[in-house]
């Protein structure tokens, strides 16, 4: 099926697989919603899915975490980057990814994860989160300062 998105998936030089911009994206343009299966808060469950480079789930206001890592959820792919063009917005029971910054074609589209990184995972884990966006900006660290 092919995408009704202006974005790709292909190799990132940030982490892994990133998303692109296929055509250019205006500064608060929706470009995606962030799809997932819900599921009850765990904190256990959700370090072990951010283990690794990427972070496929949201805190929702709910309660309830989104886990991304599903197929039809392309932005899952979605690198974290200190001075990110797009960002995450809850509204009416939906996730959506927007721009934030008008966007090139072929630039990779970047989110700041520490927008929706939950307290307790702010100590003890940092080295699992290191930063190499290469920002001028970086705070070296996924987390929130
Ligand atoms: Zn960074």
């Amino acid at each position: 099926m092919p995408l009704p998105m202006p974005f790709t998936i292909r190799h990132s030089s940030i982490d892994g697989k990133g998303v692109f911009a296929t055509r250019p994206i205006a500064t608060g343009t929706m470009i995606a919603p962030y799809k997932g299966r819900r599921v009850l808060g765990d904190r256990t469950a959700r370090a072990e899915q951010i283990a690794g480079a990427h972070t496929m789930s949201f805190d929702l206001p709910d309660g309830t975490t989104l886990d991304g890592r599903l197929a039809f959820n392309p932005v899952r792919f979605l690198n974290h980057r200190c001075e990110p063009n797009c960002s995450a917005y809850y509204a009416h029971g939906h996730l959506r990814i927007y721009a934030i910054a008008d966007i090139a074609s072929g630039e990779e589209l970047t989110l700041d994860y520490q927008l929706s990184r939950p307290q307790p995972w702010r100590s003890g884990l940092s080295r699992r989160f290191r930063c190499r966006c290469g920002s001028g900006q970086c705070r070296g660290s996924l987390l929130a300062a």
